[in-house]
C-alpha cells in the first residue's frame, strides 16, 4: 500500500512538469541588446529561442517597416512585459494606448524560419522585413476603431542573410494592461508548431479531464442530494475546465473566432472570481468541523458582489477592481492553508488525499494568481520570473486537486462496497443462524406442547383416579361416605321432585368383633372384601348404591323402590351373604358369618328429610340386632 502511494503522488506531482513542457525554452540563449539580437553563426534550423531583450519601444505611434528611423524612439524597453511597466521621459504609460516595437536580429543564412506569437493584449500586427506576416483582431488609436482578438499563432517567413527587423504595432483599450506577457519565439517551423501543438493538447487534455470529473460529480450529487460536496466539486471542476480553454493558447477562439472578445472576459473572469467560494463551499462540505461559516459567507458575499459588478458594467470597472478581490483570494487561500496544516496535524483518516490536492490547487492558483496580477518585474530572479511566466497553471493544479478527490471517492467507495458486501453475508449468515434458531425452537415447543398435552391427558386421567379414589372406599371398593353424602340428598331430591319412594337397608355384620378375634384382622379384611362384592353383583339397577358406612356397616340406597320390593332384595342380600358360608365360630347366631339388616322406606316431602330415613333404617337395625340377627327389619317412618 505504502508504494503504490509514493507512486501516486509522484506521477501527481509531475503532472505539471508535463504541462510546462510546452513552454520550455533554452536558458543559455542570447538576449537582446539595444534593439540588436544577434544569433550567432548557428543556423536556426533545429533550435527554438525566445525574443527577449531590449526592444525599441515607440509609445503612441503606429509605425510601419520602414518608418522606425523617423519616429521617436522612447527608449530600449525589457521585452516581454505589460506596457504599463515603461515609462516615457515625462509620463508613466497608462494600460491604455497603442505603441511598435521593434528589434532586429541577424540570420546566418537565408532560410526559412518561424515565429510563435503568443496572445497580444490585444491586437496586433507583426511585420518581418517589409512583410506583414501576422495580425490579430484590428490595430487602432481608439477603442472605437479598434477590435481586440486573442489569436496565439504560429508564422513563417523567409529570414535573410545579415540583419533582419521585426515591428510590431500593438494596441489596447480593452484590458488594464497592453503588451505582451509571453515571449514571442523564432525557430524552426515545425518545431514552433509542435510547441503549439503540445499546448493546446495539454489544454484541451485538461479540459477534457476536468470536464468529466466535473460532470461526473454531478451526476453523483443528482443521484444523492444528501451530500452537496460533489455539486461544488463538480461545479468547480467545469469552471476550470472552461477557463482552460480562455487562458493559455486560448483554444476558444481558434474554435469560435467571431466570439465576442469582452464576453469571454467576463466569462473568464467570473471562473475565476465564482472559484473562490466554491472550492471553500467544497471544503467545507467535506471537514465542515475545520471551516468557519462566516468565513465561507464572507467568500460566497465577495464572489455574489464581483458577479453583479462583471454582469452589469463595462470591462474597464472590475479591471480596476480585480486586484482588491486577487489580494482576497490570496487572503483565501492562506486561510485554506492554515486549515490543511491544521488537518494535516489531526492526521484524519485519508485526509493526506485532500492535503495533497489542495496543496497543488493553491500552488498553483498562487503561480497564476502573480502571473495575471504583473506584479512581476525585472527585478525579480530569472528563476520566479521562468515560474511565474503561465496562466494556465491553476488548471493542472485543479486536475492534481480532483484526481486526488476522485481516488478519496473511489477509496471510499470501494470501502462501503466492501462493508456493504460484509454486512450483506453477516446479514445473510445471522438470517440462516434465525432460521435455524426458528427451526429449533418450533420443534422443542411442538415437543413441549405433546408434553404438555400428554400431560394434561395423565393429569385429567390421575384427576379422575383421584376423584374415584377419594370417593371409593379403599379396602373394598365400595362407595365410601363422601360419596354417600354428595349422593344421598341428591337423589332424596330428585325422588321428591319425582314424588317417588326411596328405600334404604342399613347393613352390619353379625358379631364381627368376635371374627376378628377369632380369625386375626387380615381375615377380617378378607371377609369385609367377600360382603362388598355379594354386595355389588347382587344390585342389578344402575340408581341402587351400596356404601361402606363404616367398619362392619353398609348402607345401601334404592330410588323408585317401595317397601315389599326393598324387603324383598333385602333378604335377597341376607340370603347371599349367608350362602358365602365364610366359617364364624364366634357367632352365636350361626356357624358361618351373617348380617342384620335394618329397613326403611319414605316418599319424600317438603317437612321430611333422607335424614329421617336414616334414623329410622337405623332403628329397623336394632330391632333386627335385639330380635336375634341374621334377619331383616322393617320400620315404617
Ligand atoms: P354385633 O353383632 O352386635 O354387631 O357385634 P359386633 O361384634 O359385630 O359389634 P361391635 O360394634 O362390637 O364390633 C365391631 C367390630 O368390627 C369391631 C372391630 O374390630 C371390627 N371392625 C370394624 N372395622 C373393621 C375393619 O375394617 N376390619 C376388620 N378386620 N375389623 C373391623
Ligand atoms: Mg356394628
Ligand atoms: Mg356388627
Amino acid at each position: 500500500m505504502r508504494k503504490r502511494t509514493i507512486l501516486f503522488i509522484i506521477i501527481i506531482l509531475m503532472l505539471p512538469f508535463w504541462g510546462g513542457c510546452s513552454d520550455q525554452r533554452s536558458e543559455l540563449q542570447e538576449e537582446a541588446k539595444n534593439g540588436l539580437l544577434n544569433l550567432g553563426q548557428d543556423n536556426l534550423k533545429n533550435d527554438v529561442i525566445s525574443l527577449d531583450g531590449e526592444w525599441k519601444f515607440y509609445w503612441n505611434q503606429l509605425l510601419e517597416p520602414g518608418e522606425l528611423e523617423q519616429g521617436s524612439m522612447n527608449s530600449y524597453v525589457n521585452f516581454p512585459s505589460s506596457w504599463t511597466k515603461y515609462s516615457t521621459a515625462d509620463e508613466k504609460i497608462s494600460g491604455y494606448g497603442y505603441a511598435t516595437y521593434g528589434l532586429s536580429f541577424i540570420s546566418a543564412e537565408n532560410e526559412i524560419l518561424a515565429l510563435k506569437i503568443p496572445k497580444v493584449r490585444t491586437a496586433y500586427k507583426l511585420w518581418v522585413n517589409d512583410d506583414l506576416i501576422a495580425s490579430a483582431g484590428e490595430v487602432g488609436q481608439t477603442r472605437d476603431t479598434m477590435v481586440p482578438q486573442y489569436l496565439p499563432q504560429v508564422t513563417s517567413f523567409q529570414a535573410r542573410q545579415g540583419e533582419n527587423e521585426i515591428v510590431m504595432q500593438i494596441s489596447n483599450f480593452y484590458r488594464p494592461s497592453g503588451g505582451l506577457l509571453n515571449s514571442i519565439q523564432l525557430g524552426d517551423e515545425a518545431q514552433l508548431l509542435g510547441l503549439r501543438y503540445n499546448g493546446i493538447a495539454y489544454e484541451l487534455f485538461l479540459f477534457g479531464a476536468l470536464m468529466m470529473m466535473g460532470i461526473y460529480h454531478l451526476a453523483l450529487f443528482f443521484f444523492r442530494r444528501k451530500d452537496p460536496a460533489p455539486l461544488f466539486f463538480g461545479l468547480f471542476c467545469i469552471l476550470v475546465a472552461v477557463r482552460t480553454l480562455l487562458i493559455g493558447e486560448t483554444f476558444f477562439f481558434t474554435l469560435f473566432p467571431g466570439f465576442d472578445f469582452e464576453t469571454a472576459y467576463k466569462i473568464q473572469t467570473l471562473t475565476y472570481y465564482l472559484g473562490v467560494p466554491l472550492i471553500l463551499m467544497f471544503f467545507r462540505a467535506i471537514l465542515p468541523e475545520y471551516f468557519h461559516p462566516r468565513i465561507i459567507r464572507l467568500t460566497q458575499f465577495m464572489a455574489g458582489a464581483y458577479l453583479v459588478v462583471v454582469l452589469f458594467t463595462p470591462t474597464w470597472v472590475y479591471s480596476v477592481i480585480n486586484p482588491l478581490y486577487q489580494i482576497w483570494s490570496l487572503l483565501m487561500i492562506c486561510y485554506l492553508f492554515t486549515r490543511l496544516v491544521k488537518i494535516t496535524r489531526h492526521r484524519k483518516k485519508d485526509s493526506w488525499l485532500i492535503i495533497l490536492g489542495g496543496l497543488a490547487l493553491i500552488l498553483t492558483c498562487i503561480m497564476d494568481i502573480i502571473t495575471l496580477s504583473g506584479w512581476i518585474n525585472e527585478s525579480w530572479p530569472t528563476l520566479l520570473k521562468i515560474i511565474f511566466q503561465g496562466d494556465n497553471n491553476s488548471s493542472t493544479g485543479q486536475l492534481i486537486f480532483a484526481i486526488a478527490y476522485s481516488f478519496l471517492l473511489a477509496k471510499n467507495f470501494s470501502e462501503s462496497m466492501e462493508y456493504k458486501t460484509s454486512m450483506g453475508e453477516k446479514l445473510t449468515e445471522m438470517n440462516n443462524q434465525l432460521d435455524q434458531l426458528v427451526v429449533q425452537r418450533t420443534e422443542a415447543l411442538t415437543a413441549s406442547n405433546e408434553k404438555v398435552a400428554q400431560q394434561n391427558l395423565e393429569l385429567e386421567r390421575i384427576n379422575q383416579d383421584l376423584q374415584r379414589i377419594s370417593l371409593k372406599d379403599p379396602l373394598t371398593g365400595l362407595w365410601n361416605r363422601r360419596k354417600y353424602n354428595e349422593t344421598i340428598p341428591l337423589e332424596w331430591l330428585r325422588c321428591l321432585r319425582h314424588e317417588q319412594p326411596m328405600a334404604l337397608q342399613f347393613i352390619d355384620v353379625d358379631y364381627f368383633k368376635n371374627y376378628n378375634d377369632q380369625y386375626g384382622h387380615m381375615a377380617g379384611d378378607e371377609c369385609l372384601i367377600r360382603i362388598s362384592e355379594t354386595l355389588k353383583t347382587s344390585l342389578p339397577r344402575s340408581t341402587d348404591m351400596a356404601v361402606r358406612y363404616g367398619g362392619e356397616e353398609f348402607i345401601v340406597f334404592l330410588a323408585d323402590t317401595r317397601k315389599e320390593e326393598a324387603m324383598n332384595i333385602a333378604q335377597m342380600l341376607l340370603k347371599s351373604i349367608e350362602a358365602l358360608a365364610i366359617p364364624h365360630k364366634g357367632s352365636l347366631v350361626k356357624d358361618c358369618v351373617t348380617v342384620s339388616i335394618g329397613v326403611s322406606c319414605m316418599t319424600p316431602d317438603v317437612n321430611t328429610t333422607y335424614e329421617d330415613l336414616v334414623n329410622v333404617a337405623d332403628k329397623a337395625l336394632y330391632h333386627a340386632k335385639s330380635d336375634g340377627r341374621n334377619q331383616v327389619k322393617y320400620l315404617e317412618a
